[in-house]
């Protein structure tokens, strides 16, 4: 290799710079005048590497024309009716909305499991006698869809949004200043209730007489969880998870229904939380004391409503408890440790495979050690209506 290196060295050594001469011209006015090399890579704002390419071309007799836009593999323009094929197909993905940003954004989430490429071999496998390719439907992709892959963005504030537009189009300092108070007044608002949030896991974890926890639904876990191609294109069916996440243990207890069974409403976020309170806890005999704080996530059809407090007032009743607060974070800034546990399922869930619902178990059991499940039947779910 290393003779061979050297062999060609010494052939272009032959056609040395001192047996060619090149010239340099530039037209001007139909007139050709003779400039420098310096001039040509100036007034063509080129590099020298490249001129010295072509005069290694010349010397050689090769070919220099330019080939750049030449395709000689594409055997015909695709045509308008393929791209509406693929447009269908991509529109044909089911595909979910942002959870908290609905009226602000119009993105919309595939499966976590899907990719471009994934995609496109499953569009060349249904339309095998189709000339298409992936850099193209890729394109199409991005040009004319608002497509994401995997879950949409938990937590995005739309008044901070709001704020930062009114800030950017603001006229005057005025205006400009008076933004900006707001905006600090609301991260103040919002890093007050975090100091309170701490402030109770900090008092849980040092009374067991103040229960501290926070709960919250789980993203729709689909099931059988298969990877055909066809998989992407049907309706699966659905499975519940609600956490309920001990601040003081720090063990995060999860109920998993199937949605046949029960929907994701207020009945059975509240159903969920009661079974936690019977599973874990003594009524209290006379004298004792036992506090308990709840921290929910801020959806109204699930926790921010009357069933909630017709369950506290029911367990405050039966004794379970003295004195129970429902306390939020502000909207938008709301993360709990809930969702650390979801990121944790969601990671695991990758890895598994769930042919029916209770295989949910297993995938969040695994998911950490510190966790534990519950499967809710049908018997499970407690109408609180009679209490309202
Ligand atoms: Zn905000």
């Amino acid at each position: 290799m290393a003779l061979g290196d050297v062999k060609r060295r010494n052939v272009a050594k032959d056609i040395s710079r001192s047996q060619t001469t090149f010239k340099y011209h530039l037209p001007v006015n139909d007139k050709s005048y003779n400039v420098c090399k310096k001039t040509v890579l100036d007034v063509f704002q080129i590099s020298s590497r490249r001129v010295q390419t072509l005069q290694t071309k010349m010397k050689f007799n090769l070919d220099i024309s330019d080939k750049r836009g030449i395709h000689h593999n594409r055997s015909c323009d695709v045509s308008f009716d393929v791209k509406e094929l693929v447009r269908d197909r991509i529109s044909s993905m089911p595909a979910q909305e942002s959870h908290y940003s609905k009226s602000t954004s119009c993105k919309l989430y595939l499966s976590s499991e899907l990719c471009v490429e994934r995609m496109y071999d499953n569009f060349k496998e249904s339309h095998p006698n189709i000339v298409f390719s992936c850099s193209l439907y890729r394109e199409i992709f991005r040009s004319e869809f608002k497509l994401r892959f995997g879950p949409p963005p938990s937590d995005s504030c739309s008044y901070c949004d709001e704020l930062y537009i009114h800030l950017v189009a603001a006229e005057t300092e005025d205006v400009q200043k008076r933004i900006s108070a707001q905006n600090t007044l609301h991260h103040r608002k919002t890093e007050t209730v975090y100091k309170v949030l701490h402030e109770d896991v900090v008092m849980s974890k040092s009374y067991p007489k103040y229960v501290v926890f926070c709960t919250d639904l789980q993203q729709v876990l689909f099931y059988p969880t298969l990877h055909h191609s066809s998989m992407f294109y049907q309706r699966q069916f659905s499975t519940y998870s609600q956490c309920v996440h001990n601040m003081g243990t720090e063990k995060p207890f999860m109920f998993v229904w199937n949605g046949s069974v029960a929907k994701c409403g207020s009945f059975e976020v509240t159903s969920c939380i009661l079974i936690y309170i019977e599973l874990h806890f003594e009524p209290l005999k006379v004298g004792e004391i036992r506090r308990l704080v709840v921290w929910p996530d801020r959806c109204i059809a699930q926790n921010y409503n009357l069933w909630c407090i017709a369950l506290y007032h029911y367990l405050i009743a039966k004794k379970y408890f003295t004195t129970i607060d429902q306390k939020f974070l502000v909207s938008g800034h709301s993360f709990l440790p809930c969702d650390r546990d979801f990121a944790l399922i969601e990671r695991r869930k990758k890895k598994s495979t769930v042919y029916y619902p209770k295989q949910w178990l297993e995938v969040i059991v695994n998911a950490s050690p510190a966790f534990s499940a519950y499967y809710m039947d049908k018997e499970d779910f407690t109408n609180l209506s009679a209490i309202e």
